[in-house]
């Protein structure tokens, strides 16, 4: 059930059905390469979210693309957010939805810039009290290149209207061009490393791609999500352990 179809007067209803549980598709807008449109990431945290509610009744909240990607603010086309605002949009939508009724926030994230940001996220619950509990899922296992031969054929699943196969490049541009590489040899990391490797943001190998790749993968992340939705539904120790600790932080 996404959260925009609903009449006001479902929504009570839709509450009840999910068992106050809310997915967030977490993604941004930028540039994928030649071939891929700017919202590659968007689509898919939509698809894999609606094949999930297809398994385990959920509300999806809508498409959240303010999410972190600053390293692609050269490339025309990207909305990059400041990153206070990105923390404070996050809180204030998990409060707007737990003011709705559904204590059980879940997000699900297809962009692979959001693995520092969501982590500290999740730690910065603890920071004050609240009456809702944010989970993060597993990424889906196919996302882990960029616009290469994964997102590609999720993409071909979707929306093949949007995808240019004949503007892939055959040079190797999706090549990591390791320019810092000096540096990662002893695990030192700075912020411009996603930069030095990818600076067209082009990350692995679009030729090849299929839309019956993609349909197996997006379906097989379906139900990946809507198991941990199962389980995320069952938990009631997240919770009693959040409040527990809240209680125990007032020292007076
Ligand atoms: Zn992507």
């Amino acid at each position: 059930m996404r959260w925009e179809d609903l009449t006001g007067d479902q929504f009570e209803q839709a509450v009840a059905a999910s068992q106050g549980v809310c997915l967030v598709p977490l993604s941004c807008i930028e540039r994928h390469g030649h071939h891929a449109p700017l919202g590659t990431d968007m689509f898919i945290a939509r698809a894999v979210c609606e094949r999930a509610a297809q398994l385990e009744p959920v509300i999806i909240f809508p498409d959240f693309i303010f999410t972190q990607i600053l390293e692609a603010r050269h490339c025309i086309g990207t909305i990059a957010i400041q990153p206070e605002l990105i923390l404070q949009l996050l809180e204030n939508i998990c409060r707007e939805i737990a003011r709705n009724g559904m204590k059980k926030i879940v997000l699900v994230n297809a962009h692979g810039g959001n693995q520092s940001l969501l982590p500290f996220f999740l730690q910065s619950q603890l920071a004050s009290q609240r009456d809702y509990v944010v989970y993060l899922t597993a990424e889906p296992k196919f996302a882990t290149d960029h616009a290469g031969l994964t997102e590609t054929s999720a993409l071909l699943a979707i929306r093949p209207d949007l995808i240019h196969m004949a503007q892939v490049p055959s040079d190797g541009e999706g090549a990591p061009r390791q320019r810092l590489a000096h540096l990662a040899a002893q695990g030192i990391l700075t912020g411009i490393w996603w930069y030095a490797d990818h600076p067209t943001h082009y990350a692995g190998e679009a030729l090849g791609a299929t839309a019956e790749g993609g349909e197996a993968m997006l379906n097989q992340a379906a139900v990946g999500l809507a198991n941990a939705i199962r389980t995320i539904k069952a938990d009631a120790t997240a919770k009693a352990l959040q409040d527990a600790f809240y209680a125990t932080t007032q020292h007076q």
